[in-house]
């Protein structure tokens, strides 16, 4: 019996893990939940899963979440605050990390993780965005086992040589390249000039993927993208110039390796985040995730098609925030989290999402990121400068 903490269990990805942790309970027992502030669903989690601890963020609505466990006399025990997720991620009663919050907000918890040793599934990208370097020294140091989730880099992983997996280096594996494939998301077929008067209710109806608003944002913007060619740098330890990104509309393929023989390795199926958080969970065996088997023949056809980076300017400065390297990523990474925000909440225009950001990382100098202080000072600094351009 392996015993899980969930950070983020309320949202698209907690969800689904939960869906994949019922099917099964005989292998896993939820040891914590955590959320923001979303009481009720917390209430219902706690009901079916019995964890031990739940931690809400927010003080008011662990209260809250508490009062209604008293009432119906459940034995979990409610905590609150930042330092409570990170207890709940480092704990010796805990296997597993899955590592669901949204943003930079799931940094610390998260290499609370790999301090502790946990196998970490990772969903949360945005921690290796920040702060790769200084993640992938503890998850090393401390003999983490880093199991991704993103749907992108579980392809990758699949289609590495096994038993090389884990190996967070390329030397000796005879790949050419990774190829991340990208749907493109709401607003591929707009005209350029379509894209300025988009609203946040179109750029969350993604096309293929039902996911959380601001992963959904990302997407349109092709920021997502730009993330994970950032977060497939530090996972599988391939230069830039190794990613390549690839438009594939129907989300069946969800990566592929390039081999230097003229082997390429692709992974398919459903476009279903159960699959990957399955995959994860169970690696190296495999479980049944719940999803309906791909059925081809029903999908007709794969296309594919070059990414533009005039269309998606986004993916374009997180190539350069990569390529410029310290703490650029990190800047990238809370310009990025603000503007989506003030375009979800109608203060800006899609359009001004890139140049925020672009003019974030002129103004905010890039330093070594040598530390979690310096990380977390220039993310400050460049959520202050983001604010300031949209004030
Ligand atoms: P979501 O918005 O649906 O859920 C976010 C979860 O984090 C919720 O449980 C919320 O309560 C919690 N949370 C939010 N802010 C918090 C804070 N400040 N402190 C503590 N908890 C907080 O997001 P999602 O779509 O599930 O995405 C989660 C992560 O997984 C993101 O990093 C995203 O990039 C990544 N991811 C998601 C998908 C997907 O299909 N949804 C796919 C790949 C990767
Ligand atoms: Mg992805």
């Amino acid at each position: 019996m392996q015993t899980v903490t969930l950070l983020g269990s309320t949202g698209s990805i907690g969800v689904s893990t939960l869906n994949v942790l019922a099917q099964h309970p005989e292998d896993y027992r939820v040891y914590a939940l955590t959320a923001n502030r979303s009481v009720e669903r917390l209430f219902e989690q706690c009901q079916q899963f019995k964890p031990e601890i739940a931690v809400m963020l927010n003080e008011e609505a662990a209260q809250q979440l508490a009062d209604k466990l008293t009432a119906v006399n459940s034995t979990t025990q409610v905590l609150a605050g930042e330092q409570a997720l990170v207890q709940v991620s480092e704990s010796e009663h805990t296997d597993y990390v899955m590592a669901a919050i949204v943003g930079a907000a799931g940094l610390l918890p998260t290499l609370a993780a790999a301090k502790a040793g946990k196998h970490i599934l990772l969903a949360n990208k945005e921690a290796l965005v920040m702060s790769g370097s200084l993640f992938m020294r503890e998850v090393e140091k401390n003999g983490a086992t880093l199991l991704p989730v993103d749907s992108e880099h579980n392809a990758i992983w699949q289609c590495l040589p096994v038993g090389k997996q884990q190996q967070h280096h390329f030397d000796g594996k005879g790949v050419r390249r990774i190829i991340l494939t990208a749907s493109g998301g709401p607003f591929r077929d707009y005209d350029i000039a379509d894209l300025e008067s988009v609203t946040p209710e179109q750029a969350v109806a993604h096309p293929n993927w039902s996911m959380g608003q601001k992963i959904s944002v990302d997407s349109a913007t092709m920021m997502n993208k730009g993330l994970e060619v950032i977060e497939a740098h530090w996972l599988f330890g391939l230069p830039s110039n190794q990613i390549d990104v690839l438009l594939h509309r129907q989300s069946i393929i969800h990566s592929m390796v390039d081999y230097v023989d003229g082997s390429v390795l692709a992974q398919m199926g459903n476009p279903d985040m159960r699959t990957p958080i399955a995959n994860a969970l169970a690696w190296p065996k495999r479980i049944d995730s719940g999803v309906e088997p791909l059925d081809l023949v029903a999908a007709g056809r794969l296309d594919f098609s070059a990414a533009d980076f005039e269309h998606f300017p986004c993916l374009a400065l997180a190539y350069q925030a990569l390529n410029t390297g310290g703490t650029s990523t990190a800047i990238l990474n809370a310009a990025n989290e603000i503007a989506v925000e003030a375009f979800l909440n109608k203060h800006i225009k899609f359009t001004q999402i890139p140049t925020i950001i672009e003019d974030v990382l002129a103004k905010v100098p890039t330093r070594e990121a040598v530390s979690l202080e310096v990380i977390l000072e220039d993310d400050l600094l460049a959520r202050h400068c983001a604010r300031e351009l949209i004030s």
